[in-house]
């Protein structure tokens, strides 16, 4: 086993007297693929913002590597551990490159030569070298979240968060992102996935974890995850959407 890239410890959060995060504890291993399946509202968006200090844990802590998240500045964070949300969140008014080369020239502090030789490099791997130019209003759902995606590994994360990443995408372009994050599963990325593409979950993750009204329900391969799970609750949420 590699070593341990992330630590979820005691994780809990609250909004008011709502109890989202109920004492999660989960850790990812250097290069692991964890899918983060759950019925909506089971906590999976608020984990992933927990991690990524979208929002502040109201108890329990978050390691990445020897680092203790709470402690960290937040922009530290967010170089180590990226994020893709559901909804692209793109800058509207920048081209797909220079969505991409932002980041790198604010925050890594490269020269815009470098930032752009690098995103073209990046664009070419989520095939959109073609698009550099276009505005986001120019292209597809799934072109979108493959420049998202691009942007986010502009910074060169150790870690990737996806929050359900093909969930605002029509039908037909589900698959031109999922194929995207597998080669990067395939690289070895490591990535913690929040979706609801139970196939791509099953071929593409080594874990699967099991949310069920904030607290983990069960884990395993997605062998055993899928083919037989242990709990009530995981059996029923499985039947429920594999029968959509
Ligand atoms: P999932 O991503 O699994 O659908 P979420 O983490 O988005 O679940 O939400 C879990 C619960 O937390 C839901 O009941 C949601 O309404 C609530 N929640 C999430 N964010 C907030 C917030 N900022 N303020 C209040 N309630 C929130
Ligand atoms: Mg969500």
């Amino acid at each position: 086993m590699t070593e341990t890239i992330l630590a979820v410890e005691g994780l809990h959060k609250s909004f008011g007297s709502l109890n989202v995060l109920r004492g999660i504890d989960l850790q990812i291993h250097e290069g692991e693929v964890v899918a983060l399946i759950g019925a909506s509202g089971s906590g999976k968006s608020t984990l992933l913002r927990c991690v990524n200090r979208l929002e502040s844990p109201t108890s329990g802590t978050v390691r990445f590597r020897d680092k203790v998240l709470t402690n960290e500045n937040v922009n530290t964070i967010r170089r180590e551990i990226g994020m893709v949300f559901q909804r692209f969140h793109l800058f509207p008014h920048l081209t797909a490159l220079q969505n991409i080369t932002l980041a790198p020239c604010k925050v890594l502090g490269l020269s815009e030569q470098e930032a752009e030789r690098d995103a073209r490099e990046l664009l070419e791997q989520v095939r959109l070298e073609a698009k550099a130019d276009n505005f986001p209003g120019e292209l597809s759902g799934g072109q979108q979240q493959r420049v998202a995606i691009a942007r986010a590994l502009a910074l060169k994360p150790a870690v990737l968060l996806f929050d359900e990443p093909t969930s605002a995408l029509d039908p037909e372009l589900v698959g031109e992102v999922l194929e995207v994050i597998g080669e990067l599963a395939k690289q070895g990325r490591t990535m913690l996935i929040a979706t609801h593409e139970m196939q791509f979950a099953q071929e593409v993750a080594h874990r699967v974890v099991f949310l069920h009204g904030g607290e983990i329900h069960e884990q395993g391969t997605p062998a055993e995850l899928f083919r037989n799970p242990k709990q009530e609750r995981t059996q029923e949420f499985l039947a429920r959407i594999l029968n959509r």
